[in-house]
């Protein structure tokens, strides 16, 4: 069982707990996207049995009216043991929410997977056109890489990056980071008709997205972690599109140490949780 204290970032182990956190945020006007917690496998069975786990899971949101869709890991789905078994799968599991007419995000990881992730998101955006995927602002090649995505169907959620690549294909000091995001997504607001996903906590790349879309009048939505700026989600969900990234599984305790560890405001909360008991 998840403690109180991880289960602000963790929408507990197994889907029926799952769909219940999603039917609540959806009670406060923030869809879901659901990850099941798990990435870097190194034989089939686990990699395989994920896949099937997000096709269950999409056939129970089916079951609902509930506002939800899934995020999947390459890694999660095989791509450690190579390309194909990756594609195998992740094909599984968008024919399957395209089946039902569902949604599936392609979450991003380090930078030695960025050209196998795009490919395998461009084979689907032209296939089914029912999935998104994430591209990391860090990265010097993403402005090139997003006007190769500009004209595909499908959606492109814009981060900072979450991993540490070397200096010879990111920024990697934070001011730098920040300004490419602003270009990036200034880009985005130009060149991405159908839409833009702005997957940030920070209230300025949000009032920058808010003033691009009034220039451009281009859709957009913003995205944020389970557990991270709750209020401001629901807050921001009275007038515009808002998603909350939300993980689930037995594999929680990974995931929970580094939400803790990127803020000294989550250290003290989980220390004091702690020593109360
Ligand atoms: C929906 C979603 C999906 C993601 N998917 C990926 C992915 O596939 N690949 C990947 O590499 N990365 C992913 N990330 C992580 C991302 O790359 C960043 O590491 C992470 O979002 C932190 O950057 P930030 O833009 O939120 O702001 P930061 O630069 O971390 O913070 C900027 C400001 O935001 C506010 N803020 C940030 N965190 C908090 C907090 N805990 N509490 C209160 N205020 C806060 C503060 O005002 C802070 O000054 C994802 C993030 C989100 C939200």
């Amino acid at each position: 069982m998840i403690p109180p204290i991880a289960s602000q970032f963790v929408a507990g182990e197994t889907a029926p707990g799952a769909l219940e956190h999603a039917r609540e945020t959806n009670e406060r006007g923030v869809g879901v996207i659901l990850n099941l917690l798990g990435e870097h496998y190194h034989e089939r069975g686990p990699a395989d049995e994920d896949a099937q786990t997000y096709c269950d899971l999409l056939d129970d949101i089916a079951t609902t009216d509930l506002r939800a869709c899934i995020s999947v890991k390459p890694s999660q789905l095989g791509l450690d043991m190579g390309e194909d078994v990756f594609r195998e799968n992740l094909a599984r599991v968008v024919e399957r929410a395209d089946e039902h007419g569902e949604f599936v995000w392609i979450d991003m990881e380090d930078h030695t997977t960025t050209d196998a992730t795009l490919d395998a998101f461009e084979h689907h955006a032209r296939e089914q056109g029912c999935v998104g995927v994430c591209i990391q602002a860090n990265l010097r090649r993403t402005r090139a890489d997003l006007e190769r995505l500009a004209d595909l169907p499908g959606k492109v959620r814009l981060v900072k990056g979450a991993y540490d690549p070397p200096a010879d294909v990111a920024y990697r000091e934070k001011s730098r980071v920040n300004e490419e995001y602003r270009d990036l997504l200034t880009y985005m607001f130009e060149a991405f008709d159908d839409g833009v996903a702005v997957g940030s906590h920070d209230p300025a790349m949000i009032a920058l997205a808010e003033d691009l879309h009034e220039e451009h009048g281009t859709p957009y939505e913003v995205q944020m972690l389970m557990g991270v700026r709750e209020d401001a989600q629901t807050e921001l969900a009275a007038d515009r599109e808002v998603w909350q990234y939300a993980p689930y599984g037995t594999k929680w305790i990974s995931y929970f140490y580094r939400r803790v560890l990127e803020r000294k405001e989550n250290l003290g909360f989980a220390l004091r949780a702690v020593v109360s008991g």
